[in-house]
């Protein structure tokens, strides 16, 4: 179990904290969802080792990390968001290189590191230098080098962000299956990639957990509260509801803030996981349309 008592990360003094304050069990595998700045990197990264709390203490199965810094290292598998990675080597290299940091017996790396790479469709990529790999593909190097390692944790951060839409539709089936079989944590800004741990998703705003629920539960809370009318001011002019234009710039979505009103004030829409999360973080404070 990963156990978060009260963590708080600031990165420059003067500045508001990245982490407030947080608390947070997390046992076996979850997705932490959240807009862009919410803290979710910063939670990771404290979890690799990568940024020292300023106050309070991370469990990682019973190990504190702030006394036991190294143990992070060998407990966590660690992709980050930013494409880290040595430009000059090539693919092979690099996983070859960190297979035997991992202690994989010599003569079973070449095997392992041929494995990983099928498991990203990489293989035909692995004598290319790093520099050279796409976007897309730099992000799949980076997933690979976390399987590759053998740790009771694997964390990725933003594990999808700058992938095409195959890319993605692979790597998230990846991941599903990975976290049904390792204890995987997943950050993500995608409300599609909910579905990669449906049964914990933590939901993440300004530093605070504000929510820990299963997907369905989220979306369903959503049902009965989302209708499409025609874009005319007065639609969009009612001060109790929250909207959004849909494509093509005719319609727009209607949000009843609390319990639905008396009178249906347009065509009911299907509650879709995008309508849950926009309506829970406008409810939560968030910006609002218009
Ligand atoms: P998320 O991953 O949810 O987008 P981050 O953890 O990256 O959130 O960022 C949380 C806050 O910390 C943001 O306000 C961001 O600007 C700040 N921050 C993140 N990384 C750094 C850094 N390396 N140096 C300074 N500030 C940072
Ligand atoms: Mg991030």
């Amino acid at each position: 179990m990963v156990k978060i008592d009260n963590v708080t990360v600031t990165y420059r003094p003067g500045s508001s904290p990245a982490l407030s304050r947080l608390t947070l069990d997390i046992e076996g595998s979850a997705l932490i969802l959240g807009p862009s700045g919410a803290g979710k990197s910063t939670l990771l990264r404290a979890l690799a080792g990568l940024v020292r709390p300023s106050q309070g203490e991370i469990w990682l199965d019973n190990v504190p990390l702030s006394r036991r810094p190294l143990a992070a290292r060998r407990m966590v598998a660690y992709m980050p968001q930013e494409n880290w990675l040595p430009r000059e080597a090539t693919l092979e290299e690099y996983l070859r290189e960190l297979a035997l940091l991992d202690g994989y017996p010599p003569t079973a790396v070449r095997q392992a590191v041929r494995d990983v790479a099928d498991l990203v469709h990489l293989r035909s990529a692995l004598p290319k230098r790093l520099k050279w790999l796409s976007g897309g593909m730099k992000r799949r190097a980076l997933l690979a080098q976390a399987l590759l390692r053998r740790t009771p944790w694997l964390v990725l951060d933003e594990p999808t962000l700058g992938l095409d839409p195959e890319e993605q539709a692979s790597v998230r089936a990846l991941v599903r299956h990975l976290s049904q079989h390792r204890r995987v944590i997943v950050a993500t800004q995608f409300v599609e990639d909910a579905s990669l741990v449906p049964d914990r998703v933590i939901i993440f705003r300004q530093g605070a957990a504000v929510a820990v629920t299963q997907w369905e539960t989220f979306r369903k809370a959503a049902e009965g509260r989302v209708w499409r009318v025609p874009w005319t001011p007065a639609a969009v002019s009612d001060g109790h509801q929250f909207w959004a234009p849909e494509a093509g710039g005719k319609t727009v979505l209607l949000y009843a803030p609390a319990a639905a009103p008396e009178q249906e004030p347009g065509e009911p829409v299907p509650s879709h996981p995008e309508d849950a999360y926009l309506l829970f973080m406008q409810e939560q404070g968030g910006r609002r349309h218009g």
